[in-house]
């Protein structure tokens, strides 16, 4: 099957929603989204919705992920941390328009799949841990970026502490039915939190699951 219709009309709609950063475009029309989905699910990869993962996760609306990237405003130098890697498609957009991605995440089986959609697209500048993101990755901190992908219930204060003089962080931040995506700049005389955004993402959860999930 061929994505190009259905990744183009994508492409439009995202503009009409907001999304005028060129980069931030042409990193969406770049990544192929049906490789970070499943076989059966192929089909509807460039529909602007939500689509589950295994674990029960869910890889974001194209729009989520275009949104979120273009509020981080990324230079090209720059390296970012990225909490919940699960499929791998917002590690693969960013990646395409920064220096380094240190993705993290707390299933083993997602981030094995993740790697191989790394690897099969040669995204070489993505780094990938297993971990608990919520404790961010303090051995590789400061970082220019950070971007959340799963819901804090507060905002987690270890991650604004591991982002740099100037650094932009972008977090959903509440309790299910309740979230708000905010985005928290780190300045000379302190931090400046902005509330984007309401969305709904699947929590944040501290520590890694039982057994070798
Ligand atoms: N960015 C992903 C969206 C994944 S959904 C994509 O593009 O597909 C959120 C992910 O965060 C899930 O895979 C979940 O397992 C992971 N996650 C939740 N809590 C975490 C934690 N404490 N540390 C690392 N990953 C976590």
């Amino acid at each position: 099957m061929s994505y190009e219709a259905p990744k183009i009309r994508l492409i439009m709609e995202l503009r009409k929603q907001g999304i005028t950063d060129k980069r931030v475009l042409s990193a969406v029309e770049r990544v192929p989204r049906e490789l970070f989905v499943a076989e059966a699910l192929r089909s509807e990869a460039y529909d602007n919705i939500p689509l589950p993962i295994s674990q029960g996760q869910t890889i974001s609306q194209p729009f989520i992920v275009a949104y979120m990237t273009q509020a981080l405003c990324l230079g090209e130098r720059d390296r970012v941390l990225e909490i919940g890697t699960g499929s791998g498609y917002q590690a693969a957009v960013l990646a395409q328009l920064c220096r380094r991605v240190c993705t993290m995440e707390r299933y083993r089986s997602l981030l094995a799949q993740a790697e191989g959609c790394f690897e099969a697209l040669k995204l070489h500048n993505i780094t990938t841990r297993l971990a608990d993101g919520a404790k961010g990755w303090p051995e590789l901190a400061p970082f220019a970026r950070i971007m959340v992908t799963a819901a804090a219930p507060s905002m987690p204060s270890v991650l604004v502490d591991q982002l740099d003089q100037g650094g932009i962080m972008v977090v959903p931040v509440g309790l299910s039915g309740e979230q708000a995506l905010i985005r928290v700049t780190r300045q000379a005389s302190g931090f400046k939190e902005e509330r984007l955004l309401d969305v709904r993402f699947v929590p944040l959860v501290a520590g890694l699951p039982p057994g070798r999930a």
